[in-house]
């Protein structure tokens, strides 16, 4: 995970009045006290083409939590950081409110979409917003939001480069359930981080070389700045694998 930086302008999809009847709809529901489900939530506003490619452009074309690429259009799942249609945890009513809301939407590959799904724990002393008008910044909620919060600092790695494998670590008991709840140790990620350790290696081993002989310091140091730009895939885990390796004021700090 990343933070994401300089969201694009809201897409113009999210103020027409397609976007507005819905969430007329939406209120019209509630103050029926009828519960929204998931046909009242009108999912061609935040699932049009120009919504998503303002996604996939902010977040790099990596998924938000896993940071695995994805082809704009194709497994890209446009994610409701608070869900909209329930709350797994408290009730069957979500953050209906919040469903067009532009700084609520981000993008996540299947996977990861599929293991947050209605989920939102909040951690201890977290009071949960179940209206419009209830404040979100008390919540103190489990799942970062990339956008909002230093991510990378939740997390560290290990390497074992002869089994060619990348593990997340936690560094609170926090992160610890955002791994599990997100999967982010799955047996497939770990092994597809770990493929790319050997290039990473080659890279520290010609650094470590090129300040012994003092020549080509330049381009290997431009090498790792390279590698670690936040549009690379896995671009927490390169970063960390270089810090480790001592080359912390070589790693771009996007
Ligand atoms: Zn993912």
């Amino acid at each position: 995970m990343i933070r994401l930086k300089d969201r694009p302008i809201t897409p113009k999809k999210l103020g027409l009045p397609a976007a507005k009847r819905a969430k007329k709809k939406l209120h019209d529901l509630i103050a029926r006290s009828e519960r929204p489900k998931e046909k009242d939530f009108n999912s061609s506003v935040w699932g049009d083409k120009r919504v998503k490619s303002s996604l996939h452009k902010f977040h790099k074309g990596k998924c938000c939590y896993c940071e695995r690429k994805r082809d704009n259009g194709a497994e890209i799942d446009v994610e409701h950081y608070r869900p909209k249609g329930e709350i797994k945890e408290v009730s069957k009513i979500g953050y209906w409110w919040l469903a067009y809301e532009w700084t609520n939407l981000f993008m996540a590959c299947k996977k990861c979409n599929g293991a947050k799904l209605s989920k939102f724990p909040l951690l201890a002393n977290g009071v949960r917003a179940l209206k419009p008008s209830s404040p979100l910044n008390k919540e103190n909620p489990l799942f970062p939001n990339p956008e909002n919060e230093e991510v990378e600092n939740l997390f560290w790695w290990r390497f074992d480069p002869e089994l060619k494998m990348a593990i997340l670590l936690p560094q609170d008991e926090r992160a610890f359930r955002i791994i599990k709840e997100l999967d982010l140790n799955s047996p497939n990620l770990v092994k597809q981080r770990g493929s790319i350790l050997e290039g990473l290696i080659d890279i520290a081993r010609s650094m470590d070389k090129a300040f012994i002989m003092r020549q080509e310091v330049e381009h290997w140091s431009e090498r790792i700045f390279e590698e670690t730009k936040p549009d690379n895939e896995f671009a927490s885990m390169r970063r960390c694998f270089f810090i480790d390796r001592g080359f912390r004021s070589q790693v771009c700090k996007d």
